[in-house]
């Protein structure tokens, strides 16, 4: 690859090379799940962004540590009438213990990971099982002047950070501003400024997730279980911390803070955040009633859908933007990237069946014009849509090449397919089955294939009851078949 890949790096807000901190290796972290309820759209694009970075990076030759938490805690984003984490609220209202709850939603997110062709990440830490590593990050953080007890709870001391070190650099805010945009929150009594978040929290008598610490029986705050497994599992430097955007303030811009407080440095080289996804224009919220979890897109069970979408539907449509692009769901937008991957499906379906031409026109030339097109977009902060454009360009001559208005040597069309299963398969993860994932819709395409086998050995027999029937049945149960002269094809219509 001539060019070097640059990184949009949310920290110094422009593009950077990108250069490892260890030869040939990478560490990279992304903020996981809170695993309280399903994974919606909102989800889905972080989990697909970072993918696509972790498949990129391991493609070009990097060995990389993907470390992706899974916050089982309930962290302090309390509900405000109650005061009572979320994990533990609906273990509660269900009757279960609160890591039923966190099972059954991990459970669910990496099934909903699966379907969308998300690479499992290399280490999944749960923030319950790292209580120690946060205590003794608290612990560092108290050792250094930046923190002060205060009825057993710890907090961040922000204003002495703050006159020795910097605190907004990540969010581009001064101290003022965010005094002066921060509102009461629970807990505020105990704190010397208001700006000032916790690092553990005392638990009231009725909160059921609590471990002991030094200073009272209690919990983490959000903040520390990135800082503290981050550092455990890739040391106290390390390449990538990526999240969605809105986690830039205040979650990293405290991790930030606590990795400084701790250590005396940053902690993380490139700062990487995805923008946001809205529905029809609106942000997505529950009580907005636009609140779509994933698995409800893959059977189209929500009143805001008018049809189910396919997992790769979903995550074509999360690539067709750039990362740091909004994206606004709609109907019509997820019909639109359905059709658009058709497109290239059929592209690579028509490449199988092209047939190299002796001295043909296209040589493999095309194909190292096209890749070096599609590496130089990569390249240049991981731009998937650039990379989708290239590959729809390229489906032009493919069709051309299947309606022999032009020919291809041997040579160039063993490259131009090199290309396409790169980009398509490695490194944008897309797979080629729309309806689905997994090993049941396998057998089930295998198994109409059969039934398509046996009607063209009827036809061969001249048996056209037996060819008809199959044709017509299939039909009827919503598969398109179409004849070619290679034997039959089919899909789902719809
Ligand atoms: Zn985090």
């Amino acid at each position: 690859m001539s060019q070097p890949l640059l990184i949009y790096n949310t920290l110094t807000r422009q593009k950077e090379l990108f250069r490892p901190l260890h030869e040939g290796r990478v560490g990279m972290y992304v903020c996981g799940p809170t695993v309280y309820g399903d994974a919606h759209l909102g989800h889905a694009r972080p989990a697909i962004t970072f993918d696509v970075v972790f498949r990129y990076l391991q493609h070009i030759g990097y060995k990389v540590r993907y470390v992706r938490n899974i916050t089982d805690v309930g962290h302090l984003e309390h509900d405000a009438d109650e005061g009572e984490d979320k994990i533990a609220k609906k273990a509660r209202l269900e009757q279960l213990e609160p890591m039923e709850v966190a099972q059954y939603y991990t459970n669910r997110f990496h099934q909903a990971m699966d379907a969308l062709n998300v690479l499992p990440p290399s280490i999944e830490p749960h923030a319950s099982g790292h209580i120690i590593e946060q205590i003794g990050l608290v612990k560092e953080i108290l050792d250094h002047g930046y923190a002060y007890e205060s009825n057993g709870s710890i907090y961040f001391d922000i204003e002495k950070y703050n006159r020795d070190h910097r605190y907004g650099r990540l969010s581009n805010r001064n101290l003022e501003d965010v005094i002066n945009a921060s509102r009461e929150l629970s807990g505020v009594g105990e704190k010397h400024n208001q700006v000032d978040f916790a690092l553990w929290k005392k638990a009231e008598p009725q909160h059921i997730m609590r471990w002991p610490s030094p200073w009272s029986d209690g919990f983490p705050g959000w903040h520390c279980e990135c800082t503290a497994m981050g550092r455990k599992y890739l040391g106290n430097h390390f390449d990538i911390h990526g999240g969605g955007m809105d986690l830039v303030f205040p979650h990293h811009e405290c991790e930030i803070a606590q990795a400084v407080a701790s250590q005396g440095d940053d902690m993380v080289r490139y700062w990487m955040h995805n923008n946001m996804i809205t529905i029809n224009g609106q942000k997505m919220g529950k009580s907005l009633g636009n609140f779509i979890t994933l698995q409800e897109f893959f059977t189209g069970a929500n009143a805001n859908l008018d049809e189910a979408y396919s997992p790769m539907t979903i995550r074509f449509f999360i690539l067709q933007a750039h990362y740091r692009s909004t994206v606004d769901f709609s109907n019509e937008a997820l019909k639109a990237s359905r059709k658009g991957l058709e497109r290239l499906i059929d592209g690579l379906t028509q490449l199988d069946r092209v047939q190299a031409t002796p001295g043909g026109t296209l040589t493999a030339d095309y194909a190292a014009t096209l890749q070096q097109k599609c590496y130089d977009a990569m390249n240049d902060d991981f731009n998937t849509p650039i990379v989708i454009s290239h590959l729809f360009e390229a489906c032009h001559t493919v069709n051309q090449l299947a309606d022999g208005k032009a020919t291809v040597t041997a040579e160039g069309l063993d490259a131009l397919r090199r290309v396409f299963n790169t980009f398509f398969s490695d490194i944008l993860g897309l797979r080629t089955e729309q309806s689905g994932s997994g090993e049941r819709e396998a057998a089930f395409g295998h198994a109409v294939d059969l039934l398509l086998q046996i009607r063209s050995q009827a036809k061969a027999n001249k048996d056209w009851a037996t060819s008809d029937k199959i044709r017509d049945e299939l039909q009827a149960l919503g598969f398109e078949v179409k004849d070619t002269k290679d034997g039959a094809t089919w899909k789902l219509s719809k």
